[in-house]
């Protein structure tokens, strides 16, 4: 379930965070969503690293001082995304869709060593996959052969893309609506 926040929404500075993006536009990470608090985001404008995309309707002031909080910033220099995204518990889930690689239950989902720890397998993308916790402790530290448990899809190391391509399905839970704009940008232009 996604919430659009909207505009007039935001209450606090802590709950004003500013969506990042890179000079072209797109948002420097999609997963986690790069987003900054408001102080560091204000500091960035000061310091002439980041132009004002969008605004909230809510200014910090003190005294002589009034400003509204960015709600979208763009960096003015183009940093180049990494090719391979983290090896972090969400973007393991978000490669295999948030599913069980054994049995597709979609609930109480933990990871599993498709070759057992105990056995000298890694805590690798290669190795490491989603599955359900009863699923989890059937496999146990016991061999995919041993007892008859493969996963769905062989688990690999994907690249931003693929998750990107997943992560059309599963959006953050709090995106604000001056975001939308630069999210999923090119979703309508893939056939
Ligand atoms: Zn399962």
């Amino acid at each position: 379930m996604t919430v659009h926040v909207p505009a007039n929404a935001a209450t606090t500075p802590e709950s004003c965070p500013a969506l990042v993006l890179n000079a072209d536009f797109r948002p420097l990470s999609y997963y986690p969503l790069s987003l900054w608090g408001w102080q560091d985001a204000i500091k960035a404008v000061f310091l002439d690293r980041v132009n004002i995309v969008s605004e909230y309707d809510f200014s910090v002031r003190s005294p002589g001082f009034s400003m509204r909080l960015p709600s979208v910033v763009s960096l003015k220099t183009y940093v180049k995304p990494s090719r391979h995204p983290a090896f972090t518990r969400f973007n393991v889930f978000l490669r295999d869709r948030f599913t069980c690689q054994y049995c597709g239950a979609q609930e109480e989902l933990t990871f599993d060593h498709v070759v057992p720890r105990s056995k000298g397998g890694q805590t690798v993308w290669e190795n490491v996959v989603a599955a359900c916790s009863p699923c989890n402790l059937r496999k146990a530290d016991k061999m995919p052969r041993q007892v008859d448990m493969f996963p769905a899809q062989a688990p690999y190391s994907p690249t931003v893309q693929d998750l990107h391509q997943n992560g059309r399905h599963f959006p953050p839970n709090y995106l604000h609506e001056s975001w939308m704009d630069y999210l999923y940008w090119d979703t309508e232009l893939d056939p």
